[in-house]
């Protein structure tokens, strides 16, 4: 296993849409293993492919990795709370997300799995599910709250 570098602030990886995993092999899991052990050695609670230089849809989260995770539902209220990310270190915004979602996926063995999730389980399969999609948590601000960042982050060129 190894620790990754971790890709930041305005990466390209970080701003594409990341390609479906065709077969679970030996090159996928090196790389959720690599993923897991990136995540804990930055204490992070989640982490997507893209992230680590990877333009493929896989996550991982303390309670496992999800391969193609697909959200097939969003719910609740949108609620506001903080939010960082390991590629923009130093960073916490609010942001406004569903409080309940229905997720469907892979694990890591190629089974199908179905769950929902709720708080902030919920918040972070969103969160590492927008990497994937290449969108950067800011990409979730209002609009006024947006040029507020941009303006406050401007030597970050984004
Ligand atoms: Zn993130």
């Amino acid at each position: 296993m190894a620790i990754l570098e971790i890709k930041k602030f305005n990466e390209k990886v970080l701003r594409r849409r990341a390609e479906e995993v065709k077969e679970i092999n030996d090159e996928i899991r090196k790389l959720v293993l690599d993923m897991e052990e990136t995540m804990r050695a930055n204490n992070g609670v989640g982490l997507a492919a893209p992230q680590v230089g990877v333009s493929k849809r896989v996550i991982v989260l303390e309670s496992g990795a999800l391969i193609n995770p697909y959200l097939v539902r969003r719910g609740g209220a949108k609620l506001f709370d903080e939010e960082g990310c390991l590629s923009f270190p130093g960073i916490y915004i609010n942001i406004k997300r569903h409080n309940k979602i229905k997720i469907e996926a892979m694990d890591v063995e190629g089974k199908e799995v179905e769950f929902e999730a709720e708080g902030l389980p919920a918040r972070i399969l969103q969160h590492e599910i927008d990497h994937i999609d290449g969108i950067p948590f800011f990409n979730r601000l209002g609009l006024w709250d947006k040029i507020k960042f941009k303006l406050r982050h401007l030597s970050l060129k984004f």
